[in-house]
């Protein structure tokens, strides 16, 4: 066989190498999680492919992870049926950083700026493949995708730039597929090679598994032997059918063996009864499945029957989603009958506004060769959209519901944005997002209000929903606009984020209540005495010449105003013009 072949590492591989070894002690266990779960994937990734082409099964249909240890000489194996990888993959996998949990665990350890690294991170995170070397200081990676005729064994120590790849020759190692990791446990961590050890790990990381992890367990069984019966034993008991006796004597003796066990339990979480899954689970779920720290803000487990059919859980995290317009998200991850298909198709089973959301998705009426443009095109899909859609406002309404304000608070933080792109992309879910929006007001103090709020303290005589845009809380609080509302004691939503008017003007009205702008120049506030204001129209009609004369062009007219109790006079934008908050905007959208 052709020598092996050394290769070094990607300098982020380094880097992580480097912290993994000398400052990420505590919570070393996790390596089996992030090895079991690439097993999983792996499968997966097999399973799906298989759809389309059996012959990938060829070399066996089983689908499992088994795991062996030896705890005398300290060795953990660990082998999965999977997809495997070709000499290039490994080096594309395995070489360099191409995870983006592991991109989002270096991200935040920079983030971080300790001196000192938080090895809760790493728990929080998992930095994938290479956390095997946590616990191992030489690792090897036996590896035959069905793809390569060949099998290869990537192999790398701990305290190494660098790492080879070589042919595997030895027959005795040879995988119909799949991958087997070889792991070299350090001195002080060979404890992990206990079976028993193992074990408790696997029921620990891996209940959302959803193949069938066997683990490597001594058993024994008890027999009952004959022996032979002891020729001065039977003398003492003195009767005459001692013979007859001695014949039946058997002995309980527990015979040793070791075999397989089935250490995990593989039916999915979504398939079982909702009544029967606590929060703490559908909480793990959600933690081990998209790699999040932060419980979820709300989750939703649901089936439907009829027409369609299907089964979800989704989830409100309470992480921060920073960018709005990101739609490679990989938040819903889509299975048909079980077998994992995709995370890539978000973007038809929910509208951009609401990408935030996570789950899984397990349809039974979609083909599993479904792809994208039959996704685009089915009727099922537009079908579950709208059920996925309306649970997802459910759960949200049921966190600004919930008794913790808190939650809501966070929710509106995180994803206010969303909510308001909605007003603008769903004109047909108007009715299910405005009552989630949250806006500043003159009456409330900093804080937020909702739109139920608003008009349950509106005024008898109070006919509209009122508001004026601002680029900040104080420079609305204080506009001039205000002080004949604030007058009559009614409420002014002050719209402070850009895009919060944006949304208003989609929305229109609110419980048959206008939305109006009071920064426009028409406001009627019902108190109109029309004979009066013609009376001081006129009287005043040469001042306004006159003042209109001195600015030019600066402005379109000058006018009498009602609207104002103490400021002498006030700018006001024309009716079907922009207000000032949308020129501003424009302006520097411009720019
Ligand atoms: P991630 O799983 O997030 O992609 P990892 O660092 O855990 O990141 O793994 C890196 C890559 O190595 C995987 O994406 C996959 O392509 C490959 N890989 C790791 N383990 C296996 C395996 N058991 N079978 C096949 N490919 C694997
Ligand atoms: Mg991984």
């Amino acid at each position: 066989a052709p020598p092996a072949e050394k290769f070094e590492y990607q300098a982020e591989v380094n880097r992580l190498m480097d912290l993994i070894v000398h400052s990420l002690y505590s919570n070393k266990e996790v390596f089996l999680r992030e090895l079991v779960s690439n097993a999983s994937d792996a499968l997966d990734k097999l399973r799906y492919l298989s759809v389309t082409d059996p012959d990938l099964l060829k070399d066996g249909p089983e689908l499992d992870i088994r795991i062996q240890t030896d705890k005398d000489n300290g060795i953990i194996t660990i082998t999965d049926s999977g997809i495997g990888m070709t000499r290039q993959e490994l080096v594309e996998s395995l070489g360099t950083i191409a995870s983006s949990g592991t991109a989002k665990f270096l991200k935040a350890l920079k983030e971080s700026q300790e001196a000192s690294v938080d090895s809760n991170l790493i728990g929080q995170f998992g930095v994938g493949f290479y956390s095997a070397f946590l616990v191992a200081d030489k690792v090897a990676v036996s590896t035959k995708s069905p793809r390569s005729e060949k099998q290869y064994v990537w192999e790398a120590e701990s305290e190494s730039n660098s790492y080879t790849i070589r042919e595997e020759t030895d027959p005795e190692k040879l995988l119909p597929r799949g991958t087997r990791l070889t792991l070299y446990l350090k001195r002080d961590d060979k404890g992990f090679a206990h079976p028993e050890r193992i074990q408790k790990l696997v029921k620990n990381y891996s209940q959302f598994v959803s193949f069938p992890i066997y683990t490597w367990q001594e058993k024994g069984f008890t027999k009952e032997v004959e022996v032979d019966e002891d020729p001065a034993a039977a003398k003492t008991e003195g009767d005459g059918d001692t013979e007859k006796q001695a014949k039946k004597k058997t002995k309980t003796v527990v015979e040793k063996y070791w075999d397989w066990e089935l250490t995990n339990e593989t039916q999915p979480i979504w398939l079982r009864n909702p009544r029967e899954v606590s929060t703490e689970e559908y909480n793990e779920f959600y933690k081990k499945t998209f790699n999040e720290y932060l419980d979820p803000l709300a989750s939703s487990h649901f089936t439907t029957e009829g027409e369609v059919e299907f089964r979800s859980i989704l989830y409100v995290p309470a992480t921060k989603k920073e960018d709005i317009t990101d739609r490679k998200t990989k938040n819903i991850r889509l299975y048909v009958k079980r077998v994992f298909i995709s995370d890539d198709f978000d973007g038809e089973l929910f509208p951009r506004y609401l990408s935030f959301v996570k789950g899984v998705v397990d349809s039974n009426d979609l083909p599993l060769n479904v792809s994208r443009e039959i996704l685009q095109e089915s009727r099922i899909v537009r079908i579950m959209r709208k059920r996925l859609v309306r649970k997802a406002f459910d759960m949200i309404l049921g966190i600004s519901c919930s008794e913790n304000r808190d939650d809501y608070e966070t929710f509106w933080e995180n994803y206010g944005k969303f909510l308001k792109l909605g007003c603008m992309e769903d004109k047909e879910n108007h009715k299910r997002i405005a009552p989630l929006l949250r806006f500043f007001s003159s009456q409330s103090n900093d804080e937020l209000i909702s739109l139920d709020e608003y008009v349950e303290s509106m005024k008898p005589d109070q006919k509209a929903i009122y508001y004026i845009a601002g680029d900040s809380l104080s420079s609305a609080k204080n506009a001039p606009f205000l002080e004949k509302l604030n007058e009559k004691g009614y409420e002014v939503l002050l719209l402070v984020d850009p895009m919060d008017e944006v949304s208003i003007t989609n929305l229109n009205s609110y419980k048959d209540k206008n939305f109006v702008d009071i920064s426009k120049e028409d406001l009627d506030l019902g108190d109109k005495n029309e004979e009066r204001e013609k009376e001081i129209k006129q009287e005043y009609s040469q001042t306004c010449d006159w003042i209109k004369k001195r600015l030019g062009e600066k402005v379109a007219r000058v006018d009498i105003s009602n609207r104002l109790s103490s400021s002498p006079c006030v700018l006001v934008a024309a009716k079907f013009g922009w207000s000032a908050n949308m020129e501003r905007l424009m302006r520097a959208q411009s720019m």
